[in-house]
């Protein structure tokens, strides 16, 4: 050790320290202008920063007393050496904390980590104490007092790195590769930086180095870009806020606007529109975060205790918004409420918001309710046994109830076509309609696998009649415009009538309009391909949608269902019986068979007989029933 160069007095310049001073100071300002998560590892990231701030200050204190030159000085000097590395020492133990925390390490791995971080920092402070106090980690010599304690320093920052290196290997499996990578290079860095200056008998970036992962942890961990025209940040950033008042027991209010008609992938709110979300509810809430949590689906979170009166504050805000529709014609949904224990529990008021809107009617407002909660928590039960459904493939799973309805055939006097209608048997719900989950499967991606089930339950049903004698030209059943999409849709359809040994044409399928120009050509398509199997084609609920009479005549369809509404509305004035008499007509001489739906008494029946139909279905000849139950509709064959 008698060789030891004189590290400290001779090649340490205070630029290295003061530079991470002012790169403290930016992500200080950093941290105090942005959207931060603040997580757990939040806490652990500042202590770090403070840290590092004090290890820059220090080094420099101690290297201005050290030029002093005042022997009285020296057991300071020492003592501020040794507080500076201990200082470095705790910021490697934070390290540990924060990697083990990030990757969400068991908690009985990540203690034997933080322990032995801080049995590393004892015993380097210790014996650098001791070396201080024998005399060992320090000479005088000309001009002042020469450190030797640097290579006890550099023993300590490899144990640490071999300690971070092991740490990081063992949670690989737990992180996002890029995120490690991130980690590792700026590590990397830091380590090449002390090796070099060790080489070149340097000394003055030592602090610097560690400020490098920190910048990698801001950037990667900790950073929420704000969306600059909106004042936006993002679902992470509201989980997050959602997470801390919660723990903070902070009750809160939330203000979201939803416009459906930007909701899509690809779709970006007029910049008008953006304008507006920025400004408009600072206007009324104090201490308001926005989030964005989907292109059209904006959430506003303001603290209760800021914001005295809410409930008018929301009036006025939806007032606001309600003005700001009659200029920018952009539909929209409000939903406003008070934070509730259980969804802050669950985090969940993203999904709680969503669930709200998708029964609303546009330009309204709902202020949630309890009752919205207990719906909510409904669906999202639904919805597990919808994921649960579509994770079973089973075409025989009992939750799903393929019920029929027959139609009656003008023609021929008898019901020999049926419709399938779906119902769900759950364990905590009992039986239930469609209006209660094909909305959720729909939204979610289930409905396709429920159809399957549907189409093989109804095949097999038709077997099943027809082997017993009973005579059934059809049944049909409904398919939504969504799972046209799926690439596999024709080939599913097929393989299930295949597989049951039915002939194409004893199915037909249900479809709605659409107004949409893409989905018309895609159904065009799958319409023309399945009917080269036999299967049949009928429009659903005509007279609900966009009616656009030309291109429902491009559609091979053969059957047009006109919607019960229409039926109804036939029978209050004669207007509409003339309307939709005439409607029928023209199908008709078009070769197409009209069903009118929703007939319920004689009068229905005699009126729908009268505008020209060819079926009729609805509760005056029977309600929907389980499939086997059509055998009481059914006349047998022969
Ligand atoms: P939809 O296709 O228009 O089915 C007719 C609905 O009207 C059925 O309701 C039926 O029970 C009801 N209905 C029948 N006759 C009468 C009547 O005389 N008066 C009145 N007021 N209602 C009558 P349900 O079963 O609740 O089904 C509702 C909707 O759910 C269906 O409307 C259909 O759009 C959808 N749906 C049902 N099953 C399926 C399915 O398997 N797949 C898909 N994608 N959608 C389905
Ligand atoms: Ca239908
Ligand atoms: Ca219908």
């Amino acid at each position: 050790m008698d060789q030891v160069v004189p590290i400290t007095v001779d090649h340490y310049t205070r630029g290295g320290d003061v530079a991470v001073m002012a790169l403290c100071v930016v992500t200080a300002i950093l941290l105090l202008t942005s959207y931060v998560s603040r997580t757990r590892s939040y806490r652990i990231f500042i202590n770090i920063i403070v840290m590092i701030f004090a290890a820059a200050f220090v080094n420099i204190g101690g290297h201005c007393l050290l030029t002093a030159d005042n022997p009285r000085t020296y057991a300071l000097i020492y003592g501020m050496r040794v507080f500076y590395h201990a200082l470095l020492y705790d910021i490697f133990t934070l390290f540990v904390l924060y990697t083990a925390e990030v990757s969400g390490l068991e908690l009985r791995k990540m203690r034997i980590a933080a322990v032995t971080g801080c049995l590393l920092l004892v015993a380097l402070v210790a014996v650098d104490t001791a070396m201080g106090v024998t005399g060992a980690g320090w000479d005088l010599a000309e001009g002042g007092m020469i450190l030797h304690n640097t290579s006890l320093f550099m023993i300590g920052y490899g144990l640490y790195i071999i300690l971070l290196i092991s740490l990081m290997t063992r949670v690989r499996h737990l992180l996002y590769k890029r995120v490690l990578y991130g980690f590792f290079g700026t590590m990397a860095l830091s380590v090449a930086i002390v090796l070099t200056q060790l080489f070149l008998h340097e000394s003055s970036l030592t602090t610097m180095t560690f400020m490098f992962p920190v910048v990698a942890m801001l950037y990667i961990m900790h950073s929420n870009p704000y969306n600059v025209r909106m004042g936006t940040v993002d679902t992470r950033a509201m989980e997050d806020m959602v997470r801390n008042m919660s723990r903070r027991k902070i009750p809160f209010v939330y203000f979201s606007i939803f416009f459906p008609e930007y909701n899509a992938e690809g779709r970006t709110l007029p910049l008008s529109i953006q304008d507006r979300i920025r400004t408009l509810p600072g206007r009324y809430f104090r201490q308001c975060v926005l989030f964005q949590i989907s292109n059209g689906y904006i959430v506003m979170i303001a603290p209760k205790r800021s914001n005295p009166g809410f409930e008018n504050r929301f009036v006025q805000l939806a007032g606001d918004v309600a003005a700001s529709y009659r200029f920018f014609q952009v539909p929209y949904k409000v939903v406003a409420g008070e934070s509730m224990e259980e969804i802050s529990r669950k985090n969940e008021y993203a999904s709680l918001i969503r669930d709200i809107t998708r029964g609303m009617e546009e330009n309204t407002v709902h202020r949630v309710v309890q009752g919205d909660l207990d719906r909510f928590n409904r669906n999202e039960y639904i919805l597990g046994e919808l994921a649960d459904i579509c994770d079973c493939r089973n075409p025989e799973d009992p939750r799903v109830l393929a019920y029929c309805q027959p139609v009656f055939n003008l023609k021929t006097g008898q019901f020999d076509t049926a419709e399938a209608l779906m119902r769900l048997n759950l364990a905590e719900t009992g039986i239930i309609y469609p209006d209660q989950f094909i909305p959720l499967a729909e939204a979610h991606g289930y409905i396709h696998a429920l159809t399957e089930i549907i189409l093989h339950k109804t095949c097999r049903g038709i077997r099943k009649l027809t082997g017993e004698g009973f005579s059934i030209n059809r049944i049909s059943i409904n398919v939504s415009v969504l799972e046209l999409k799926e690439d596999t849709f024709c080939e599913d359809i097929d393989r299930i009538i295949a597989n049951n040994r039915v002939p194409g044409d004893k199915i037909a399928i249900e479809l709605t309009e659409t107004g949409n120009e893409e989905d018309f050509l895609l159904m065009k398509g799958k319409i023309e391909e399945l009917r080269r199997e036999g299967v049949k084609f009928y429009l659903d609920d005509f007279g609900t949608g966009y009616s656009n009479m030309e291109r429902i005549m491009e559609l091979p369809f053969d059957i047009i269902k006109f919607d019960r509404s229409l039926v109804a509305a036939s029978g209050t004035d004669e207007r509409s019986e003339k309307i939709v008499e005439n409607l029928a007509h023209l199908f008709r001489d078009m070769d197409y068979s009209v069903l009118y739906e929703g007939v319920e008494n004689d009068t229905d029946e005699a009126r729908c007989r009268e505008m020209s139909a060819s079926y009729l279905q609805g509760y005056k000849y029977s309600r929907p029933v389980p499939i086997e139950q059509l055998k009481d509709f059914l006349s047998q064959a022969g």
